[in-house]
């Protein structure tokens, strides 16, 4: 078990990560990363681009191994529980279902073989669609809906899932100012019911206004800790222009 003293308060790591090394072949795209990530919290990962963001993330989702330390769950997380929002990609704008479709195959990966879903799974993905704002979409084609619309429901589907970690790949790439500023929010609200939320993201004052602490990658951590001690940095300064 890890267990963290904070502030005098007894805290268990949801993910610890030590002296953790990470690489393709003989190349090393990150070295000496040591940060964990408490029960609750809200992690942003910036950093600029090649700087081993996604490639930490498959690490966490056990996609690539760890080339030197180690990546430990605790506090009854286990992978299966990581509900993954990935970047969108192009090819999944014209996927051709419905919207209750596309939320509901989130339920297809915990199934062993193919079951029709149970009126518990269709209830939990009304619940979660009127939460989101999309249930009067929900007989609509996923196509026809707007880019924010679409990251909706992929968030939807991602939330059919037990879990206890959010991880966002760069949700609000292609939003405009005001979709994005509402997706935060949403994001927000999942993480004040006490969903530990992790997202990669270039946008360092969104970082700033809703992480709990910041993770800042260049090859190696430079910096991580709290959202107030980043600004007190050079880096944090530097990056947020505050
Ligand atoms: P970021 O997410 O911060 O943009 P990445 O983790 O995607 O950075 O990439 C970090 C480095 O690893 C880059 O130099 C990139 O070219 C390299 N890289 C990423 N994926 C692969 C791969 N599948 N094979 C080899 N090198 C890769």
């Amino acid at each position: 078990m890890i267990v963290t003293i904070k502030c005098g308060r007894v805290l268990m790591s949801l993910i610890k990560c030590e002296n953790v090394t990470l690489s393709y072949e003989k190349n090393i795209v990150m070295q000496d990363l040591s940060f964990s990530l408490e029960k609750g919290e809200y992690l942003c990962i910036v950093g600029e681009n090649g700087s081993g963001k996604s490639t930490l993330v498959k690490a966490i989702l056990g996609l690539i191994p760890v080339t030197e330390g180690k990546i430990e769950f605790s506090d009854g997380l286990v992978r299966k529980k990581i509900a993954y929002l990935p970047q969108q990609n192009s090819g999944m704008k014209n996927f051709p279902a419905s919207v209750r479709e596309v939320v509901m195959s989130g339920f297809l990966s915990e199934k062993k073989f193919f079951s029709f879903y149970t009126s518990e799974e269709r209830r939990k993905a009304e619940d979660i669609m009127k939460k989101l704002g999309i249930y009067s979409e929900a007989s609509r084609s996923f196509c026809e809906l707007s880019g924010g619309q679409q990251q909706r429901v992929l968030l939807a589907r991602a939330l059919t899932k037990d879990m206890s970690l959010l991880l966002i790949d760069e949700p609000t790439a292609g939003l405009d100012p005001i979709v994005t500023s509402e997706f935060y929010e949403i994001i927000k609200s999942i993480n004040s019911e006490g969903v530990a939320v992790v997202m990669i993201t270039h946008d360092i004052p969104a970082a700033i206004r809703y992480a709990s602490c910041i993770l800042h990658l260049h090859n190696r951590p430079l910096f991580f800790g709290s959202t107030s001690d980043y600004l007190k940095t050079e880096t944090g300064r530097r990056y947020s222009g505050v």
